[in-house]
């Protein structure tokens, strides 16, 4: 009996997904919509409460009905029917497929609530600060219709009031603010300082983008260490010079040089007698040319913005700002000096995750995004989750054209400026999809030649660019967007306010264009998505030129033979399944990419799990004085005056320093082993292998090193009533610690560059 019962179970989970089963239970919930009706908000509650048992939903359909009363009552929504399917496939732990515009943060919130009412805490993970509090605000009154709270927590929340936020029944954060809260929360002495609360789900939104696409981004945490120091007198000789005739630079941008005048300018200025001269160069000429390399290729609201007195970096290739990501040392000062503002000290850093390992913390995920099915694969193989397709509320009634194909990069952007051009003069507005920074900014200017005036968007600001981007569907509008500007916000026809919707909807609804295709089917998707939601009409576009990178990497070898137009214009079929073919090969190429980096990554993240364990020992038991008194006897008998609490807290604090200093040495350590293994996957090795030998055996002798050295500091650290005087010993932890994320993994980005650095590694 009892296996026929599993067998049904097996049966009913499977049969579920099915449409018809799960389409049967939202049906029952509609039912019960209209009967609950009559229900007071308490009672509606109650029942919610009572169809959930176990920490498991019981009665489905009831819980449904229940979650979409209280979105009428309390957000006047009324959830489509498509929606409560969603929510019931995320409760099952799918990744849902819903397109753009068909309410993807209602369901997120719905479901959301579901799991908090079956007593498991939530992480909403969002994209950006923005929509964090965005959404938590949107959503507070369903959730808190049971009972329940919500809260979110953004870059800028203090630790006092972030932990109290993590305290939520559901939280609202971006990914790597996540991350950061796990990373910091590594570095503590004492548990009372944990800041985050652990969580049994994430639903995690735009779950393509984390999940797959920045999945091996890693986060830092970094810790101050005495910096090098630029001084402002530099600085202030370096500003007075002049291009040309003191520094050139070079054609491509990327360096600068001082000319022989120069040269002579600055030494005269600072008063030595030669910048070259073995004493100065170490000194001198490196922050020379750090300040000079800061003021002529780094400029302001290009490459970094300034704000609250720090700098954020601009992340060139996806055009948003990069969190707080530091220039390496000397540059990052010599920035800071031009501008102003406070130098900040060099640091090192203490401990690294990726968004993979840290969505893998969690018992549960699901997702949601508008792009799923083509990561199908990813999705199944990195985090064993199933995708779920949701139908859409409405038919769709987007024009998806085929490629306009040219032979040349400048015939192309000819053709695409013409476009737009000829689109514009018709009033229906135009979003153009551009793939990195340089790019926007270039097009615009030459749409502004033609008499246009786009609006351009670089994800410096989110919130700004979330208000542009609500109105990029009202008449006459031309935006120019990177890939990851203004997202997660609906652009809806006629305006935010819908005011003209149904004059755009007769010119055509929102046209997209996009300028090359992306690295990935995928994410050609996410730029078409954004027309045509709520069956309105549009158009999608994209421009593709026989030299883009997409089609050189993915074509390499390949030769297409085809007589353009006078116009560089290619029309045939064949060149149309060939871009689609170099499209396949780099989408090939990077999976490829990303299981080789899973694998290296993978040793490490078991051996942080190790780590994890060890200080989850000495944080919550008085083991680390256990294991010191034990190895250095007579230095415990000499402390006998001191207080036993005192005496676990200061063997607790040398232990764990020691422990977080020895893995710094060692994530350090495996970095440069694999910088120098990955020459020889050129020459065709096996260095996995290798890696992995030089893994095990460093992390062995870590853990010994770690207990060695904490003996140590042990039997000479001044321990009296005060605790354990590690500073006394220059073994304090870093004063200050500064977060950021690495975006220049191969993985992330849009940019080309990437996919120049792929060709390098398969060739
Ligand atoms: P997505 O994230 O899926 O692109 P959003 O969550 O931003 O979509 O929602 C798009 C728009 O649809 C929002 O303006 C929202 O208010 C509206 N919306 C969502 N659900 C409903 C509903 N059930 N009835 C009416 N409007 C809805």
């Amino acid at each position: 009996m009892g296996a026929f019962n599993w067998f049904w179970k097996a049966m009913g989970a499977q049969s579920e997904r099915n449409d018809k089963k799960s389409k049967a239970i939202v049906e029952d919930s509609a039912a019960a919509h209209s009967r609950l009706r009559e229900l007071s908000d308490e009672e509606v509650a109650q029942l919610a409460r009572g169809a959930v048992c176990g920490g498991e939903v019981k009665d489905k359909p009831a819980l449904l009905a229940c979650l979409a009363v209280a979105a009428e009552r309390k957000l006047g929504l009324v959830p489509f029917n498509v929606q409560s399917q969603a929510v019931l496939r995320l409760l099952s732990g799918d990744v849902i497929q819903m397109a753009t515009g068909e309410g993807k943060t209602l369901v997120g919130a719905m479901a959301a609530t579901g799991f908090a009412l079956t007593g498991q805490r939530v992480h909403l993970v969002t994209v950006n600060n923005y929509l964090a509090v965005r959404d938590a605000e949107w959503m507070r009154p369903l959730v808190e219709f049971f009972d329940l709270s919500v809260s979110s927590v953004t870059e800028k929340l203090a630790p006092g009031a972030r932990r109290e936020a993590y305290l939520a029944d559901i939280v609202y954060a971006p990914v790597n603010e996540l991350g950061f809260d796990v990373l910091r929360d590594n570095q503590i002495s004492d548990r009372s300082q944990t800041v985050q609360a652990p969580a049994q789900v994430a639903l995690v939104d735009e779950a393509d983008s984390v999940l797959v696409d920045e999945a091996l981004v890693p986060l830092v945490l970094a810790g101050s260490r005495p910096g090098t120091d630029p001084t402002g007198q530099i600085t202030a000789v370096v500003a007075r010079l002049k291009e040309d005739s003191d520094f050139r630079v070079a054609e491509d941008g990327r360096t600068v040089s001082l000319t022989e005048d120069g040269a002579a300018k600055v030494e005269r200025e600072l008063g030595i007698d030669s910048l070259y001269s073995e004493e100065n160069i170490g000194a001198i000429l490196v922050k020379v040319n750090l300040a000079l390399h800061a003021r002529a290729l780094l400029i302001r609201d290009v490459h970094y913005i300034v704000v609250d007195g720090g700098l954020q970096l601009i992340d060139a290739s996806r055009g948003r700002v990069a969190d707080l990501q530091r220039w390496p040392d000397g540059l990052q000062a010599a920035v800071e000096s031009k501008e102003g503002l406070e130098v900040s000290d060099g640091g090192r850093i203490l401990d690294t995750l990726t968004l993979q390992e840290l969505m893998r913390r969690y018992p549960r995920v699901c997702g949601m995004t508008g792009t799923a099915v083509e990561a199908t694969d990813q999705l199944r193989q990195f985090y064993g989750l199933h995708v779920s397709v949701i139908d859409r509320n409405k038919e769709l009634r987007r024009f998806d054209e085929a490629d306009r194909i040219y032979a040349t990069l400048a015939e192309k952007y000819a053709a695409l400026v013409e476009e737009i051009a000829a689109i514009h003069a018709t009033g229906q507005p135009v979003l153009v999809g551009t793939h990195d920074v340089a790019e926007s900014e270039e097009l615009a200017e030459a749409l502004r030649a033609r008499g246009m005036d786009p609006s351009v968007l670089n994800a410096k600001n989110d919130a700004e660019e979330a208000r542009i981007v609500a109105e990029a569907g009202d008449i006459g509008r031309v935006t120019v967007s990177t890939q990851m500007a203004g997202r997660g916000t609906d652009i809806k026809l006629g305006g935010a306010d819908e005011a003209d919707h149904d004059r755009v909807a007769e010119l055509g609804g929102l046209a997209v264009i996009g300028t090359a295709r992306y690295r990935t089917s995928r994410l050609d998707n996410q730029l078409r998505g954004r027309a045509g939601r709520q069956g309105d009409p549009g158009l999608s576009l994209f421009f593709v030129s026989l030299e883009d990178d997409v089609v050189r990497q993915g074509g390499e070898g390949e030769e297409l033979q085809v007589q353009p137009g006078a116009d560089g214009r290619i029309e045939s079929k064949r060149a149309q399944e060939f871009v689609a073919h170099c499209q396949r090969v780099t989408e090939g190429q990077l999976l490829e990419i990303h299981a080789q980096t899973w694998k290296y990554n993978q040793l490490l993240a078991d051996q942080r799990i190790i780590i994890d364990e060890r200080r989850a020992q000495l944080l919550d038991s008085d083991a680390a004085w256990q294991e010191l008194e034990e190895r250095a006897p007579q230095r415990a008998a000499e402390l006998a005056d001191v207080p036993l609490e005192t005496k676990i807290t200061a063997a607790r604090e040398i232990m764990l320093f020691h422990l977080d200093l020895a893995w710094a040495d060692h994530l350090e350590l495996m970095d440069d082993v694999r910088e120098s293994i990955h020459l020889r996957a050129i020459a065709r090795e096996t260095p996995i292998d290798e890696y992995h030998r030089i893994a095990v055996r460093e992390f062995k002798e870590l853990a010994q090193r770690a207990v060695d050295d904490a003996v140590e500091t042990f039997q000479k650290v001044r321990i009296d009533t005060g605790g354990a005087h590690l500073d006394e010993e220059g073994l304090a932890r870093p004063s200050a610690t500064w977060t950021y994320m690495v975006s220049d993994n191969p993985l992330a980005g849009a940019g080309n560059s990437v996919l120049s650095s792929i060709g390098n590694i398969f060739r």
